[in-house]
């Protein structure tokens, strides 16, 4: 099999899996607090899970990675992990990689990383104690902490993702710029995108472009431009004070569809080819219909066929509605 290439030519080697739609945590931007979740019975197994992605693997796919929902709170999701790492370990898989907002890292980081994951992506949009309380609604600032000593102490390297938020962090971005200098983390700055209704939160109101929070970075930092590629759509420059790495991703002011080479499969097995699009495959019918994988693997093929050019998120006043009506849980950012 030569691998999917979609009608622009764009070679799909990247998935994402959205594990769980469930999650300790209610950050204001990513969920209301009254969250209605999935029945169990809609949620692939985490056989399934392995079915899917290996079929994904084996058409092609080079990079996984396991997001949610928070992935860690699922039950027995390790044994997912150390299934999928036997592609790692084939040579047919160049990384497996991890998603999550921290507060189990602790007990986990170790297994991880004997497991044969190398990065992981960690979510903290503050080192505020008492901010991190007020946007996570339920979370504890020092078990992230906690976990990501663990994370450290277990060689992994961590990328932190800080969502940009105006009145709520950006007096802290230099703060966190200088604590990952001296962590070793690198850091991405994220945009709040339009998705999913998050319960009367006033995401205009949140939106700050990163052209701006890039620019007053510059009064206290010297940005030096690099070429740095993760697979994922960041562009980076490294800060020549302390040497790290920051990130950018910029869904809201720059368009970075041209190169998109990703596609994300929710925890019911649907797939969605483009993160602000609607339209999406339904690949749990195929894989529950028969226990080889052919169904499954032409309607991946024939979803890939379907992959969009790209997506147009607004936020403005006339655009206080989310662009697309899922939330990023759902299809795990
Ligand atoms: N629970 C895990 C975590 O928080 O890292 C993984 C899933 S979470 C949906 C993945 C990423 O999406 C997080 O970095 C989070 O900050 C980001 N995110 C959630 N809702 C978002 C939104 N509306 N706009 C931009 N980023 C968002
Ligand atoms: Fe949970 Fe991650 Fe969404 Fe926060 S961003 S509510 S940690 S899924």
């Amino acid at each position: 099999m030569s691998g999917m290439i979609d009608p622009f030519g764009r070679a799909i080697s990247y998935l994402r899996v959205s594990v769980t739609d469930r999650c300790d945590f209610r950050c204001l931007y990513c969920m209301s607090e009254d969250m209605t979740f999935l029945p169990k019975s809609d949620i692939l197994s985490l056989e399934e899970l392995d079915r899917v992605c290996s079929a994904f693997v084996r058409q092609g796919v080079r990079k996984l990675r396991m997001t949610g929902g928070e992935p860690l709170v699922r039950r027995n999701i390790m044994s997912l992990f150390r299934g999928l790492s036997r592609h790692l370990e084939s040579g047919a898989l160049d990384e497996l990689t991890l998603t999550t907002n921290g507060s189990q890292l602790h007990r986990f980081a170790q297994e991880l990383a004997d497991l044969g994951m190398r990065r992981i992506n960690v979510s903290l949009d503050t080192l505020n104690p008492d901010k991190f309380a007020a946007i996570t609604r339920w979370g504890k600032l020092d078990k992230v902490m906690a976990g990501l000593e663990a994370a450290k102490a277990a060689g992994l390297k961590v990328k932190i993702n800080a969502v940009a938020l105006k009145g709520v962090n950006d007096d802290e971005f230099d703060r966190m710029i200088a604590w990952c200098g001296e962590e070793g983390f690198d850091l991405t700055f994220i945009e709040v995108m339009p998705m999913g209704d998050i319960g009367g939160e006033d995401r205009v109101g949140q939106y700050l472009p990163l052209s701006v929070l890039r620019e007053n970075l510059r009064e206290n930092w010297t940005l030096e431009d690099i070429d740095y590629k993760t697979g994922g759509p960041a562009s980076y420059v490294r800060i020549a004070e302390t040497g790290g790495r920051v990130g950018f991703i910029t869904p809201m002011t720059h368009n970075f569809c041209e190169s998109c080479n990703r596609v994300r499969l929710t925890c019911t097995g649907t797939l969605y080819m483009c993160l602000g699009q609607e339209d999406a495959a339904d690949l749990r019918a195929p894989l529950r219909e028969s226990d080889g994988d052919d169904l499954l693997e032409a309607a991946m093929r024939e979803a890939i066929a379907r992959k969009p050019k790209g997506h147009d998120f607004i936020i403005d006043r006339d655009h206080t509605r989310p662009a697309v009506s899922r939330h990023m849980s759902v299809t795990g950012g």
